[in-house]
């Protein structure tokens, strides 16, 4: 198939980008390079800098002949989604119309969507499983919830057949060492652990050590990012064969609290990584865990890659040559 992968050249789409790659699928990344980055791009797949907000630029590459879209352009700090709701709903919610609008001119009927643990918001019930009511607790999850709203309306409408794969707390980086472009400005724990280890910054604040789990904080689901790519390869055969939408979690269902990810990362650095706690950050709930019977029943799909010392090792060997 011929896939325009929009947001290829981000952390996670460069991962999904190499996965396409080795199946032997044609791709082309659509990505504006604002997060993404160039050292991402991979010399056999095909690129067009553009961005999702320029309609014209967006139709004219998915008038190539695509086949499928997979869809990863989106701004996803939730920090800043709360101050700078304008900037989300521009991004996340006009991008993904643009690129619904696009399909349907261009006639292109199969997308597969990054979507989000976050459109579910505090969990009623562990672990989380599709069925879970939606209630997003920051502008961020909103607007990823938004966009799966959209996607079935365009498929009702326009017959654009989804898969919506939300993503938990995504980690680690190619084994082999495809990937090389570190994130800019991370927001998340482990690259802050690994500047943390590198010298980069000073500590890793704990945000809250008084949750009701095993250590007091807070526990998530890592699912290793050449899992989720993994992910993305089952999704586009499922369309193929399948012709439905759907929506999946994707995570493993087991939890990894913040200090364990600490202490697991010391060892495997060798680095002290100097920690502190703070309080709590808003609307981070004490639990965090993905169901992913679905995906495993109709995508045939589990994480291989997700145990704890292979994210790590994986992240380290990245961030090593910094090290000082
Ligand atoms: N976290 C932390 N210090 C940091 C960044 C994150 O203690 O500097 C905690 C955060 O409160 C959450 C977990 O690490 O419990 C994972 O946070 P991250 O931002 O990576 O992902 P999220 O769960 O928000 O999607």
């Amino acid at each position: 198939m011929k896939i325009l992968v929009i947001g290829g050249a981000g952390y996670i789409g460069s991962h999904v980008v190499k996965s396409l790659l080795s199946a032997r699928h044609e791709v082309c990344v659509y990505d504006n390079l604002s997060t993404g980055c160039a050292q991402n791009l991979f010399s056999d797949a095909g690129f067009v800098q553009g961005d999702i907000l320029d309609y014209p630029a967006l139709l004219r590459a998915m008038k190539q002949n695509i086949d499928a879209v997979v869809f990863l352009a989106a701004k996803k700090a939730v920090g800043e989604s709360m101050e700078n709701p304008g900037k989300y709903a521009n991004n996340n919610l006009i991008g993904a119309i643009n690129t619904l609008n696009a399909m349907t001119e261009a006639d292109v009927r199969k997308i597969i969507f990054s979507s989000s643990a976050a459109v579910y918001g505090l969990p009623e019930y562990l672990p989380v499983d599709e069925q879970h009511p939606t209630a997003p607790i920051n502008f961020y999850g909103f607007t990823k919830l938004d966009m799966e709203n959209y996607m079935n309306w365009y498929d009702r409408l326009k017959g654009i057949k989804f898969i919506s794969l939300r993503y938990f707390n995504a980690v680690g980086y190619d084994e082999e060492g495809a990937v090389k472009g570190l994130e800019k400005n991370p927001q998340n724990l482990l690259p802050i652990i690994m500047e943390a280890a590198c010298g980069i910054r000073k500590k890793v604040m704990i945000f809250g050590n008084d949750y009701d789990t095993r250590d007091g904080t807070c526990i998530r689901d890592y699912i290793h990012v050449s899992d989720l790519a993994a992910a993305h390869l089952k999704a586009l055969e499922y369309l193929q064969k399948n012709n439905q939408s759907q929506i999946f979690n994707l995570g493993t269902e087991n939890g990894v609290s913040v200090l364990e990810m600490i202490l697991k990362a010391r060892e495997i650095t060798g680095k002290e990584i100097p920690y502190e706690f703070a309080g709590r950050r808003a609307g981070d709930p004490a639990v965090l865990l993905a169901s992913a019977q679905k995906a495993q029943k109709l995508l045939g799909w589990s994480a291989v890659h997700s145990d704890l010392e292979n994210i790590i090792d994986s992240t380290w060997k990245l961030y090593k040559p910094s090290a000082i």
